[in-house]
């Protein structure tokens, strides 16, 4: 996360310094998070797809059979998701284990995930590359989104560690720092967003879509380590944090998340991380989220004719 984190800890005087004040970690899917899973579940819109990426798990398949009949809710070129390349090429984020900047990882993603979602039908997928720096770039990034009526709001960034877990390593004649402590994705979503259980539904989507192409996420951010860094985990099945102050989220009109698709500073994973593989894994998990949440969002309000809800247990005799 790197400079984004920091601006909205450290040196934005726009930004209020409540949210680390409350240390007390959660483990729970919070109450509206699940109802807003479950929905989606209740449609059959969940699960990997089945025809991009690794092979998915049995039950995924029976999964996408069963909601083949969501999908055609969607309609894909109208549905605008905006894919945001964290930082800016000057102002380019940490740096790798082996010195590449966090912008090189993130721009590169982001253009894997936005050609794997034209190659799915989303026409109007945009990845979005800012030049502007600081407080005044972030600001920007949200009203780009915001004026382009976006549907949904993607920030992509890789992970790494505060100052106090670094340790150095020399790599080709060259010192570098690194943390190998940490190891897996994190997704993170505010509620003062303009569509938070929309955030939270679309987090839930994306985390479980990584999970079955096999990924996992951290949960380190919970550990009292982290000191300000710590955040509340709202979701413990998908890996999506709570952070209030990230400006691109709490500014966004839609429903937004930031994606930290890997650490570059773990040295294992940084090696990962680089390769096409593993970006068009993580591409097609966030096509196949897309195209659920799209689904889920579009899809047309119960008629008449369904079936009638279960009764709740108190009222069955
Ligand atoms: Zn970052």
């Amino acid at each position: 996360m790197g400079q984004i984190a920091r601006l909205k800890g450290d040196g934005d005087p726009a930004v209020p310094a409540q949210f680390d004040g409350a240390h007390q970690i959660v483990r729970r899917i919070a109450g509206a998070a699940a109802l807003a899973a479950l929905a989606l579940l209740a449609s059959g819109a969940s699960g990997a797809r089945s025809e991009e990426g690794a092979a998915p798990p049995a039950k995924s398949v029976a999964k996408s059979v069963v909601k083949s009949a969501v999908k055609s809710a969607c309609h894909r070129s109208a549905f605008r998701v905006v894919i945001d390349v964290g930082h800016t090429i000057d102002s380019p984020g940490a740096d790798s284990a082996r010195g590449v900047p966090e912008y090189q990882f993130n721009l590169a993603l982001a253009g894997v995930i936005k050609d794997q979602l034209v190659e799915a039908g989303f026409d109007n997928a945009v990845r979005l590359v800012t030049t502007t720096k600081h407080l005044a770039g972030l600001v920007e990034r949200a009203a780009r989104a915001n004026a382009m009526h976006a549907d949904l709001f993607i920030a992509i960034h890789h992970d790494s560690v505060p100052n106090n877990l670094i340790e150095t390593w020399e790599y080709e004649g060259q010192k570098h720092q690194f943390s190998d402590r940490f190891s897996g994705y994190s997704i993170f979503v505010s509620p003062e967003n303009g569509d938070y259980q929309g955030s939270l539904a679309f987090g839930h989507l994306l985390g479980m879509a990584l999970q079955a192409r096999g990924l996992h996420y951290t949960p380190h951010y919970t550990l009292p380590l982290m000191g300000r860094h710590r955040r509340l985990l709202v979701d413990a099945e998908a890996g999506v944090y709570r952070f209030d102050l990230l400006v691109v989220l709490r500014e966004t009109r839609m429903p937004a998340v930031l994606l930290e698709a890997g650490s570059i500073v773990n040295r294992r994973d940084e090696l990962v991380l680089e390769t096409a593989d593993r970006r068009t894994l993580i591409a097609s998990a966030v096509s196949a989220a897309v195209d659920d949440f799209c689904a889920a969002r579009t899809r047309p309000a119960p008629t008449a004719a369904a079936p009638a809800r279960v009764k709740p247990a108190a009222l069955v005799q």
